[in-house]
């Protein structure tokens, strides 16, 4: 069995979500995840915020242009009155839901429960259209099976003991749909895998029903050797191994959410990036080790925070990197890259929740000194430890870059600068050329 996972711009309007229609029922067999549609998200999460600051009148004006823009989806999505007046139902329903909440009590628990229903939406509303076309298909909540533990975390032998129990008796359906990014914390209560999570769910679930290949479709070609965005030629890499994906995903391919690498690895099922606005296209392959090309992309990630703690107690002094370490650990603030000297430290942080009781607690063990508008340009590709140039070619193609910080041998397959944001573009750019020659 195939998973495939189709994120909210493959469902943006009712044309795209034909199209996906047509490419799920080329599959003998399917498990389909798939997000919100493309905005829910997003609007779920202001009407959120509205009612925690008790702005009711906001919160009202956003779910009343939330259903219309479902009215209106709706309307062009189906061809029969009765699958309309159905469809027209499921919506009323769930901004009838969303609404209950203006009159309540607001709580993190009833935002959890709002941010839910873009996919709970979505999924039903494919469901009818596949009914509508007469297909064998359905429609499974993630609700009764995706779970995750107390330190938030998924809890894979609940998820594959209760999906098990789910699909068994739909042996006989070509299609089973399901709802990405959402599931049921350890107290039972409605939850999710933070934003970007539903490709985490279609690994979490492919490696459960250890399925044959977990396609996640996007609206481009795969994981480009560096970023589309910012640099104009740039080539959707074939094949990635697992390592160099779950890092250029890390840090600032936006394709793909980090987490959701390591399900597949663990049981090693291929991840394969499609496109569903050009489905002949291979893509980018994810599997296996790491593979032969000396410098296979580059990414970049912004909003990156340096705090560099320099004493003079850590000359010859064991214990102080630990003591370092463990105010991040207490604030749950996980720590990126790290350079050192026998004097200073230098680390990187991109969650600054806790930035200022850190600052506080850092300072009792040295000078601090704290910088943002960073960001990480992350090289992966094979340095081997015993070869010779590599750091060579990096530092010349970034030699018009005044580089902050920068790691090398944590792992063979990665060197990361730290720079200032506004010489982003400039690096990209340097290192598409020196690197890759385009
Ligand atoms: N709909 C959720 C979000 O926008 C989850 C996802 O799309 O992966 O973050
Ligand atoms: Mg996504």
């Amino acid at each position: 069995m195939k998973v495939l996972k189709f994120g909210g711009t493959s469902l943006g309007s009712p044309d795209r979500l034909k199209s996906i229609v047509d490419i799920v029922l080329q599959e003998e067999r399917v498990l389909v995840v798939l997000s919100a549609v493309s905005g829910t998200t997003n609007s779920l999460v202001e009407i959120a915020t509205a009612l925690h600051n008790d702005d009711k009148d906001r919160a009202i004006d956003s779910i009343k242009k939330l259903h219309n823009h479902y009215v209106k989806y709706v309307e062009n999505l189906y061809e029969t009155k009765a699958k309309k007046e159905e469809a027209h139902k499921l919506i009323d329903s769930h901004m009838e839901f969303i609404m209950s909440f203006t009159k309540d009590l607001f709580t993190s628990h009833e935002e959890k429960a709002i941010l839910a229903q873009g996919e709970l939406m979505s999924t039903a509303l494919f469901q009818f259209y596949l009914e509508e076309r007469g297909q064998n298909s359905e429609l499974i909540s993630a609700l009764d099976f995706m779970r995750i533990d107390k330190d938030l975390e998924p809890d894979l032998f609940y998820i594959q003991h209760n999906l098990e129990r789910e699909l068994t008796p739909l042996k006989e359906k070509q299609v089973i749909i399901t709802q990405g990014y959402i599931c049921r914390n350890a107290f039972g209560e409605i939850d999710n895998l933070k934003r970007g999570g539903s490709d985490y769910t279609a690994t979490l679930v492919g490696a459960a029903i250890e399925a044959d290949v977990i396609e996640i479709w996007t609206d481009i070609d795969g994981m480009h050797n560096n970023d589309p965005r910012v640099v104009d030629k740039t080539y959707s890499i074939e094949r990635l191994s697992y390592n160099e994906a779950a890092e250029l995903a890390y840090f600032g391919a936006k394709i793909l959410h980090p987490a959701s690498v390591y399900p597949a690895q663990q049981k090693k099922i291929p991840i394969k990036l499609k496109n569903t606005l050009d489905p002949q296209k291979e893509g980018t392959t994810i599997d296996g080790d790491n593979r032969e090309f000396k410098f296979t992309a580059v990414a970049a990630k912004d909003d990156i925070t340096v705090i560099n703690i320099k004493s003079g107690r850590m000359l010859l002094a064991y214990g102080f990197l630990r003591k370092v370490f463990e105010i991040f650990e207490r604030y749950q603030t996980p720590i990126d890259v790290i350079t050192t000297s026998e004097v200073a430290v230098s680390v990187t942080i991109d969650d600054r929740t806790h930035i200022n009781e850190i600052y506080e607690e850092l300072r009792l063990l040295g000078e601090v000194r704290i910088e943002k508008e960073l960001s990480i340009v992350c090289v992966v590709g094979n340095f081997p430890r015993n070869e010779r140039g590599d750091g060579q070619v990096l530092l010349e193609a970034m030699k018009n870059i005044p580089i902050r910080m920068m790691s090398y041998g944590g792992s063979e397959h990665n060197i990361t600068f730290i720079i200032e944001s506004k010489y982003k573009t400039e690096a990209l750019k340097d290192l598409n050329k020196g690197l890759f020659d385009l």
